[in-house]
């Protein structure tokens, strides 16, 4: 009876901690945003551009001789007819530059970044054609949240709303699904407005509208960056719809065929898999009638605006969390990323990586195992752990190695057949020189990856 009284005493105290803490978020301090990743030192020229945790894997920043803001489409083929004319090198910069490897840096020093900060209007929504049309500089979050003003929205997306849609379809972005028309943001364009350099005859540029069966679509869906600057891009979408997300917990002996069972079975399925505890998160995940009870929010925890009481306070509560499943709408639950929402902290907050805080400096290597080879994969990583039970400790820290459905894609850049793409995220010192730990057995499961079993690297996440 006592120990009911302290642990109810011990609730309400918790709760409405809780509750200060959240009522104090609303009135009193700042979130910060993520800095600009350009910053120039003389006006718009002498400038650097760096990714969200301002450093590339070399800990390098990269240097441009001069940066521009184009706002409009006009403005956008003036900046490129002008570059072409001057034989400049020219490169795509957006807000926030989440890419961990060097695709942004132009190379030359006369050399000049393309923002697309300010290309950021949603130009369209047609409810009829169940189409978004929007520039290049708009994030996922906004599209996510325009669309579902009409009721729409995009089935399969990233989990982290902070990316634009030039930088999705750049580096091939995707969720977790062997559905429809799989999970990668490309796969659902029907129409990209790409502007390139041209001949003196052309005026130095070109403006070429791409349509759901050009050849070309095929090429600028997925391109690094490489083919001009994408201007504005038409998603087919869908109409809303509700999910339902449990997670299963097991041991992991069976994961080489339950991985490939699961993705059959689940259109939003994904893996969290821990594999020095030899344990794994299956997460069961699908469509349900609208009539389902449940409007459940995506507030993903790494990716909110972070100050250390809040933090204490959400691990002890389960206030707003009542348990599986989590039943709501596609748009409340595919992607989340409260920290680039401006808005009141308790203590002054930011993204957990922000490097102005000294934030979490980590690395995402990404790669994608074909369905053929993905048995021998898992089974060959598990014997690792058999001779080294602890290597890969440091990884599950980082939440572990997800693993997330991709299909293959008409995308030339695409995956060309379907498989299961591996994130393996982990801590990195600031020290370029300094060792990783177990690095050796990092380095063999990367290798295992690319040379045994022919797996591609994932565009933002090249290079361990
Ligand atoms: C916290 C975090 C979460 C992530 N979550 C996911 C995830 O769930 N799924 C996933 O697949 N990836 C994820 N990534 C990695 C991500 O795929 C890429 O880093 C991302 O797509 C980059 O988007 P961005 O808008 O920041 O573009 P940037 O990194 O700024 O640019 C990427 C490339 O696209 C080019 N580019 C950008 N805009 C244009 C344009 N308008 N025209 C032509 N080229 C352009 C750039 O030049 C560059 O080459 C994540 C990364 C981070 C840091």
């Amino acid at each position: 009876m006592a120990m009911m009284h302290v642990s109810k005493c011990c609730f309400w105290f918790v709760l409405i901690a809780y509750c200060l803490i959240q009522w104090c978020c609303t009135v009193s301090c700042e979130c910060f945003l993520p800095e600009e990743p350009i910053k120039c030192f003389s006006g718009n020229s002498n400038c650097t551009v760096t990714n969200s945790q301002g450093s590339f894997p070399d800990r390098s920043v990269c240097r441009a001789a001069d940066a521009v803001y184009p706002a409009t489409e006009v403005e956008l083929v003036s900046v490129m007819a002008a570059a072409t004319r001057n034989k400049r090198k020219m490169k795509v910069a957006t807000r926030y530059s989440h890419s961990f490897p060097k695709l942004v840096c132009p190379d030359g020093e006369d050399s000049l970044i393309i923002s697309t900060k300010y290309l950021n209007e949603v130009v369209k929504v047609d409810k009829q054609a169940k189409t978004i049309t929007v520039q290049s500089g708009v994030t996922l979050k906004q599209l996510i949240k325009e669309a579902a003003k009409a009721d729409l929205v995009l089935p399969h997306a990233p989990y982290w709303w902070g990316l634009t849609v030039g930088g999705m379809l750049g580096t091939g972005a995707h969720g977790s699904s062997w559905w429809l028309k799989g999970s990668a943001v490309h796969d659902y364009v029907v129409e990209l407005r790409i502007i390139s350099p041209g001949e003196v005859e052309d005026g130095y540029y070109k403006n070429r509208t791409l349509k759901e069966g050009d050849a070309d679509l095929d090429a600028a869906k997925v391109s690094l960056g490489v083919l001009g600057v994408i201007s504005q891009v038409t998603f087919k979408l869908e109409n809303i719809f509700k999910r339902s997300i449990t997670y299963k917990k097991t041991d992991d002996n069976g994961l080489g065929e339950d991985a490939l069972l699961l993705g059959k079975k689940h259109e939003f399925a994904d893996i969290t898999w821990y594999p020095s505890q030899r344990q794994v998160l299956y997460r069961i995940d699908d469509r349900v009638p609208s009539t389902s009870p449940g409007k459940g929010v995506n507030q993903n925890f790494p990716l909110r605006s972070t100050a250390g009481p809040v933090l204490a306070a959400n691990r002890k509560i389960g206030y707003f969390f009542t348990g599986y499943p989590i039943i709501g709408y596609q748009n409340q639950l595919q992607s989340a990323g409260g920290c680039i929402t401006p808005g009141k902290c308790l203590l002054p907050s930011y993204c957990p990586w922000d490097p102005r805080i000294n934030g979490q400096f980590f690395f995402i290597a990404g790669f994608n195992i074909k369905n053929s080879k993905l048995k021998s994969f898992i089974q060959d990583i598990q014997k690792l752990i058999k001779l080294e039970p602890k290597a890969l400790c440091g990884v599950e820290l980082y939440n572990g190695i997800l693993m997330r459905y991709v299909s293959a894609s008409t995308a030339y850049l695409g995956n060309d057949e379907v498989g299961i793409d591996f994130d393996i995220a982990y801590y990195r010192s600031k020290d370029p020189l300094a060792p990783r730990m177990f690095e050796d057995i990092l380095e063999e499961i990367e290798q295992m990856a690319v040379i045994s079993m022919g797996a591609r690297h994932t565009g933002g996440r090249i290079g361990m």
